[in-house]
């Protein structure tokens, strides 16, 4: 289960354990729209994350649409969760995990602006377990679809797609 509350974290968005801590601000001309960063322990458990908005691009006239931000809030809040992309080549899979952009002639698209049916079947087979009976092949295929080690992503700004 998944609760929304009230941000508790600072400014530099510093993740609180056993939470997602999701923030926007201007962090500057840095390359990213968004940034997600999780930290894992075990090999496969993700315990705390941080899902960042840059309104340095947000809040110019390229970015600044709901759509864009749907999309990109969707999809680092998606990776605090273990969910990887599902492509990178700029088309749409109508999921938020592509690296569609929704902006330009796509700014009033409403494609790839929430997760789709097979990140949901993903976070399915990554959670649909209890600890205490998980088995090899179950603890196997979860972590398979799991980042390993502590990560960032990164969507970058300005490339072709
Ligand atoms: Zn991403």
């Amino acid at each position: 289960m998944t609760a929304i509350v009230a941000g508790q974290s600072n400014k530099r968005c510093s993740m609180v354990a056993g939470t997602t801590q999701v923030c926007n601000g201007s962090y500057g001309n840095n390359g990213w729209l968004g940034l997600a960063s999780i930290n894992i322990t075990g090999g496969v458990h993700i315990t705390q994350g941080s899902a960042k908005m840059n309104d340095t691009y947000f809040n110019t006239a390229t970015y600044n649409n709901p759509n864009e931000k749907r999309h990109v809030m969707c999809q680092e809040v998606a990776h605090t969760f273990g969910l990887d992309h599902q492509s990178t080549d700029g088309s749409s899979q109508n999921s938020c995990m592509d690296y569609f952009s929704n902006t330009g002639a796509n700014a009033t698209s409403t494609l790839s602006t929430r997760p789709n049916k097979h990140d949901f079947d993903e976070l399915n087979t990554i959670y649909a377990h209890l600890d205490s009976t998980t088995t090899v092949s179950q603890a196997t295929a979860a972590s398979a679809r799991r980042p390993t080690s502590i990560s960032t992503t990164i969507r970058i700004v300005g490339a072709s797609w």
